[in-house]
């Protein structure tokens, strides 16, 4: 540690200036120019005690006072020589220094008494599904942690994977870090202290040093650091180091604390750094997976066949796990990555398609498709298609021909115009006698999906309301009347078994509702084509539901919320795909910004500013939680803020998901007819609503949402002739949310924002990973393209070769496919 010479005189000066501010009533008048010129010139040799420079001269006095009183604190009464060091060694004292590896007994022996050598315990037996409560790392306090990271038995911790690696083969002293660098130190720490105003954006300051000098560190945004670092500890610091100041500082570095006897500092090796969670700490979890490498990595079966590991070059499973936690070296941890993501991609490939060849080869329903017919209904329309819409109708029709049932995905960003793509491969149905499906995730969707394709069908004339849940439309070209139907929950039992009855009786051409009921509780006799709008909120299991009503349907899925190719292979390896990559012409892009919360009045105004020239807004209210109920209380709330304290002399309609459907229909009429200027709403807007007079969408909370999400609510406005505006009003957002939403005020492009967004989130957290149906990959990262691409191709040869996987060198993987299988939405039934 360097107590530098001065120190003492510094600290006493320091000491007696605040004594001398005191009196003046913390003016800031006692030094020339400022006591932050002193502070500045003197910090060096004050950093044990201030840690930080505290901005004196933009305080209030009554925070200086507060800050003064703070310093005095920690100043030595008797200021003698080395009395600014004195207070960590006294500190560590209190915070008796723990053994590595000790069991709970030798924890609460004192640390000065010398440990006894013992001779090892004999290792635990453990199987690979035995709960993790069979090692002796782990006790019983522990369990509830581990099951907050997932993790419940032996093969769970054998697959917890580091986060990263601390790279102590290369430790450098304080005065030879180089900024720039990504680097390892080792210092004790001198201060810890929480900083920052705002009670959601605190961060931990903190000084460390080692006997080559002092260091400054920060953890922005985390004052739980400084909770649990207490001054005095030994701690390892990794990360990038930069410059503040002129002076070397570590941001937001990955830090482990060292405990007397560790030595995994002086393995001189790469170690693990594992994830947490609160209590749960970095020693302990090293423990734990130690253990479980020691008593279970020998348990682990092979599942590729010696044939393929050797053609393809992989090392072997148990290697593998073990260099993913222990590498020897930076490229053996990467084969070891390599070998365990293509594990993952490989046996996700065998169920993807394993499905699409069972889906495939049941019977379909190959359908004439009656290309006249087809042209009158598009020349009916009062646009014409866009190439986009013209190539994925005819690639979709193409599959209507073929007996083979079609397990199609159509992508298109919102507005592209999917639906009259989806009406044209229904009515392909309808001519020939069947019936189309048009399935929605929501009630409000389902309904304007009713009223869409109603209206494109008569001619992009009036379109029916929606009193009535049963309409038949002319059409010459047919020679009949089509008969369209909305089914959703909120129907009346009779008119709802009515339906059904009609629906069954083949009487109802076309069915439009949410996907739950059609699929739970229709038969459609003839149903040939079914649509499923905005798959990847289902996971991709229920499309499979469809089977066993008559004969194998044809598949639309349609999706708007852009699939980054490299996803699409692994969610849904099992379709063919279709994207619509042009929006209708005219369109312009909607403006966004970013709204920071001194500007919400601002944003307020822009509102109103758009309303006063004839168009209307949305207003999206924060996303409280999951609940419909919460939700829509909120909502009902943020209404009547709005109401009477922000635009009383506007019209504001409500819409929430607890409204009673009659009344949603009415609101929402009232909306598109101009009714209401301003709609409060919770996030159900977000797909679908068409209100082409909406140009401004305010979103509150909008670092709640996710970018896909918000790409959604964006594409509600600017759908008319007027430029579009989305305010993204973020009240308290981390770096990282404002990351993703600057992403949004620069890319319009869907496709582009959903590769920019997995590339900062990763798969999971793009599409939210509970509605994607996105299989757990712990290891395969999007961005593993040839991997994907190579065990898509190894799929395929060994699907070829024993397509129920029943030869003995498959036994292994057979087991592991039956579980994902089992486990995720592959159902391959
Ligand atoms: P999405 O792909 O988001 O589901 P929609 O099918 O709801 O898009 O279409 C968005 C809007 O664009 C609708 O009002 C629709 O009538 C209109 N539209 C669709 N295709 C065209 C086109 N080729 N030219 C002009 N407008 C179109
Ligand atoms: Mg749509």
């Amino acid at each position: 540690m360097a107590t530098r010479p001065g120190s003492r005189t510094k600290l006493e000066i320091l000491a007696n200036i605040l004594r001398l501010e005191a009196k003046e009533g913390f003016a800031d008048k006692v030094v020339k120019g400022g006591l932050d010129k002193f502070l500045g010139l003197a910090f060096d040799e004050l950093t044990p005690t201030l840690s930080s420079l505290p901005g004196y001269g933009d305080m209030t006095p009554a925070e200086r006072r507060e800050w003064a009183t703070g310093v005095m604190r920690r100043i030595p009464r008797h200021t003698q020589s080395d009395a600014p060091t004195s207070r960590p060694a006294t500190q560590s004292a209190t915070h008796p220094a723990t053994v590595a590896g000790a069991s709970p007994q030798s924890d609460r022996s004192s640390p000065a008494r010398p440990r006894r050598p013992r001779t090892p315990p004999a290792p635990v037996k453990a199987s690979l599904d035995d709960s993790v409560s069979v090692l002796r790392s782990v006790n019983k306090s522990h369990l509830p942690m581990l099951e907050r990271l997932g993790i419940s038995t032996v093969q769970d911790l054998l697959y917890q994977f580091p986060l990263r690696h601390l790279d102590y083969a290369n430790i450098r002293k304080v005065n030879e870090l180089m900024p720039g660098e990504e680097q390892t130190t080792v210092a004790t720490l001198w201060e810890a202290r929480v900083v920052g105003q705002n009670p959601r954006r605190k961060s931990t300051q903190a000084v460390f040093g080692d006997d080559t000098g002092n260091l400054h560190v920060v953890w922005f945004n985390n004052p739980y650091v400084a909770r649990s670092l207490k001054p005095g500890v030994k701690v390892a610091l990794s990360g990038k180091v930069g410059v503040f100041g002129g002076r070397p500082r570590f941001q937001n570095p990955d830090y482990d604390i060292l405990r007397e006897g560790d030595d995994s500092v002086h393995s001189g090796r790469l170690v693990p750094v594992y994830p947490l969670t609160n209590r749960l700490y970095q020693r302990t979890a090293r423990r734990m997976a130690r253990e479980a490498l020691d008593v279970a990595l020998s348990k682990v079966e092979e599942s590729l066949p010696p044939e393929m590991l050797e053609r393809l070059g992989f090392v072997g499973v148990r290697d593998a796990i073990s260099q993913m936690h222990y590498p020897d070296s930076a490229q053996s941890y990467t084969t070891a990555r390599s070998r365990l993501a293509f594990d993952e991609l490989f046996v996700m490939q065998l169920a993807v398609l394993s499905r699409r060849i069972r889906w495939r080869e049941a019977d379909g329903v190959p359908l004439s498709v009656d290309e006249a017919r087809l042209s009158a209904f598009i020349e009916s329309l009062p646009f014409s298609l866009t190439g986009g819409q013209a190539r994925a109708l005819e690639e979709i029709l193409a599959d209507l021909r073929d007996s083979r049932p079609m397990s199609r995905l159509l992508q298109g960003d919102v507005g592209s115009g999917k639906t009259v793509v989806a009406a044209a491969a229904m009515l392909a149905a309808v001519f020939d006698g069947y019936q189309g499906a048009l399935m929605a995730p929501t009630e409000v969707l389902a309904e304007q999906h009713y009223l869409s394709v109603t209206r494109m069908l008569s001619g992009g004339g009036e379109s029916p309301t929606l009193d009535e849940h049963v309409v038949s439309l002319d059409m010459p070209s047919l020679g009949r009347p089509v008969t369209v139907a909305l089914l959703i929950g909120s129907l009346r039992k009779r008119a709802k078994d009515e339906l059904h009855e009609r629906i069954a009786a083949g009487e109802v051409d076309v069915v439009i509702g949410t996907q739950a009921l059609i699929q739970e509780t229709v038969d459609m006799p003839r149903l040939a084509v079914a649509v499923v709008d905005e798959q990847h909120r289902f996971g991709v299991m229920q499309r499979s539901a469809l089977r066993g009503k008559g004969a194998r349907p044809h598949v639309l899925a349609m999706s708007a919320t852009p699939i980054p190719r490299s996803l699409a292979l692994t969610v849904y390896g099992d379709l063919d795909t279709s994207v619509i990559d042009e929006l209708p012409p005219g369109r312009q892009p909607v403006r966004t910004v970013l709204v920071s919360p001194e500007q919400r009045s601002a944003a307020y105004e822009g509102v109103r500013r758009e309303v006063t020239q004839g168009r209307q807004a949305f207003v999206v209210c924060p996303l409280v939680e999951e609940s419909e109920a919460i939700q829509s209380r909120a909502a009902v709330e943020e209404y009547e803020r709005l109401s009477s304290n922000v635009f009383p002399d506007l019209r504001l309609g409500l819409l929430h998901g607890r409204m009673p459907l009659r009344e949603k229909e009415l609101v929402l009429e009232e909306f598109q007819r101009g009714g209401f200027d301003v709609l409060v709403t919770t996030p159900v807007v977000e797909v679908g609503i068409d209100v082409p007079n909406a140009t401004v969408m305010l979103i509150d909370g909008a670092d709640r949402f996710g970018l896909a999400q918000l790409h959604q609510f964006r594409g509600r406005v600017g759908r008319g002739v007027h430029r579009g505006h989305c305010l993204l009003l973020a009240d308290a957002p981390g770096e990282d949310a404002r990351e993703r939403l600057r992403l949004m005020e620069r890319i319009q492009d869907g496709f582009a924002l959903a590769e920019e967004d997995l590339r900062l989130r990763g798969a999971g957290d793009y599409m939210g990973t509970r509605q994607s149906g996105l299989p757990d990959l712990r290891v395969a990262r999007p961005t593993d393209q040839s991997l994907l691409a190579l065990a898509r191709r190894e799929a395929q040869k060994l699907l070829d070769d024993d397509p129920e996987l029943e030869r003995e060198e498959h036994a292994v993987l057979a087991r592991r496919y039956r579980k994902l299988v089992a486990s995720t939405p592959f159902d391959a039934s």
